[in-house]
């Protein structure tokens, strides 16, 4: 399989092909036709596996670049994380016109953050108790999410974010796609994988 066999977007495509990437990594190939399918995955990957990609490219490949509203939400452990998701995102993305891309985290400067919400990126890669912070200041409007990444959910819930993902879940449109990445898959992630994704299609290591 190249990335051209891979039902993506002319403008993802041509991106692709610009950064050198021929061939999808074992977990790109399987996950991302599950994904533009629409279906819900909760994948098995760990750093370095390709896995930004195999959700970020479905991900841009769906969202509607012309609805200035956030469309989709990356929920990562970290603000290291969420800058370097956020860049990887940008790079894929950059050839999608009118095309924003959020980060959000802890540390930042919440104000900033909220004057940014003017003009809503489509993609917000945020901590998670920072979106929480928002939710309950209701400075962010959810109504047009439609797909959730939960990424590192080992890692968030190690992190003890059990709460705040509680709390964002019950803040979420119920029709949307949910996809979950893990580095490892013990019973309290698979516990998350089951209050939050739907009849989703799993994707062993
Ligand atoms: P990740 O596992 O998402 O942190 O990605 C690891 C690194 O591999 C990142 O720096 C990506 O830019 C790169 N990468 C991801 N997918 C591919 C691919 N199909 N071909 C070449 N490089 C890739």
């Amino acid at each position: 399989t190249t990335f051209a066999d891979l039902n993506l977007k002319p403008e993802l495509l041509q991106r692709l092909q610009e950064m050198q990437y021929h061939t999808p990594t074992p977990i790109q190939e399987t996950a991302i036709p599950i994904l533009l399918e629409g279906r819900d995955v909760a994948g098995q990957a760990e750093t370095g596996s390709g896995k930004t990609a195999a959700y970020g490219l479905p991900i841009l490949n769906a969202l509607q670049p012309e609805l200035q509203q956030i469309q989709a939400l990356v929920i990562v452990p970290t603000r290291e994380l969420a800058v370097q998701v956020q860049k990887e995102l940008k790079l894929y993305g950059q050839q999608i016109r009118n095309l924003k891309i959020g980060a959000f985290y802890g540390g930042h400067k919440f104000s900033e953050e909220t004057a940014s919400l003017a003009f809503p990126p489509q993609v917000l890669v945020c901590t998670p108790g920072r979106i929480v912070d928002h939710l309950n200041r209701q400075t962010v409007e959810l109504k047009h999410l439609k797909q959730l990444v939960l990424d590192e959910a080992d890692k968030l819930l190690e992190m003890g974010f059990q709460e705040e993902l509680d709390q964002l879940m019950r803040n979420l449109p119920k029709k949307r796609q949910s996809i979950l990445f893990s580095a490892t898959m013990p019973d309290k992630v698979k516990g998350l994988v089951v209050r939050s994704l739907n009849k989703p299609k799993m994707l062993e290591a």
